[in-house]
């Protein structure tokens, strides 16, 4: 990855050949550290000291633990499996604090949780959609900074928040585990998604082995995301429902 926090986590974002300079090749002596600014574990910076001028400069995440849930995975290791192609090409703080009170808007909110609950449809059936399962949607993204992805727009969160859970085997008797996987091919940035250069679409996979669901692609876009959301309408005649989504703002 491209950029790292300075001297503690959350410090200030840096470049590999900026942490050099500041830090010196000493690093380590010194006890001075880079951070991943999304899960804030210690990155490596490589590739500085190298006269290739063909070898990137990076922050490299240490190797996951064979035995490490891939849900907790960093998206910005992009280590392949799940989070693969979903790191930020940069960081904006400010803009993602904004956009998350933005998201907790009333309509806005309840457009996403009504997006969230017409993608989990299974066989063109609705499942239950818990809010809780919403819930830990939006915690996985405080966890990663999802928010503070530079650019990333309103319509794109929802997307990215999907791919960030497992979905339970509901009560009918053909229902299966899934999850959601973003398919854009190669390991570019989150960003490629709303960038629209290529095209990308969200597909289901089973979770017992990971296979693609047949059928279950959807094209990612703000148009894709204003149609499956318009009606949450439904969601402002429950007020309890309503009251518990409101809840998670401060969850
Ligand atoms: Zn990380």
């Amino acid at each position: 990855m491209r950029y790292a926090c300075f001297a503690w986590p959350g410090g200030q974002i840096v470049t590999p050949e900026e942490f050099i300079q500041r830090a010196t090749p000493e690093y380590r002596a010194k006890g001075i550290h880079a951070y991943c600014p999304s899960c804030g574990e210690p990155v490596h910076p490589y590739g500085v000291q190298s006269s290739n001028p063909d070898v990137p400069r990076s922050f490299h995440h240490p190797d996951r633990q064979d035995d490490a849930d891939p849900l907790d995975d960093c998206p910005q290791a992009n280590r392949g499996g799940r989070f693969r192609g979903m790191y930020a090409d940069g960081w904006d703080t400010t803009r993602g604090e904004r956009l998350r009170a933005q998201f907790f808007e009333r309509d806005t909110l309840c457009a996403a949780y009504e997006f969230c609950r017409q993608m989990c449809h299974r066989g063109g059936k609705p499942i239950p959609f818990p809010v809780a399962k919403f819930g830990e949607m939006i915690r996985r993204a405080d966890q990663r900074r999802i928010w503070a992805y530079r650019g990333i727009p309103l319509w794109a969160v929802p997307f990215t928040l999907l791919a960030l859970v497992n979905i339970e085997k509901g009560e009918g008797p053909r229902d299966y585990p899934f999850h959601f996987l973003i398919q854009k091919g190669g390991s570019s940035p989150l960003s490629q998604i709303w960038e629209g250069k290529r095209s990308c679409r969200m597909v289901k996979c089973f979770s017992d082995g990971g296979n693609v669901v047949r059928g279950s692609e959807v094209p990612i876009g703000e148009d894709v995301y204003l149609e499956a959301s318009r009606r949450f309408g439904w969601v402002l005649d429950k007020p309890r429902l309503l009251a518990a989504l409101m809840a998670l703002r401060g969850q």
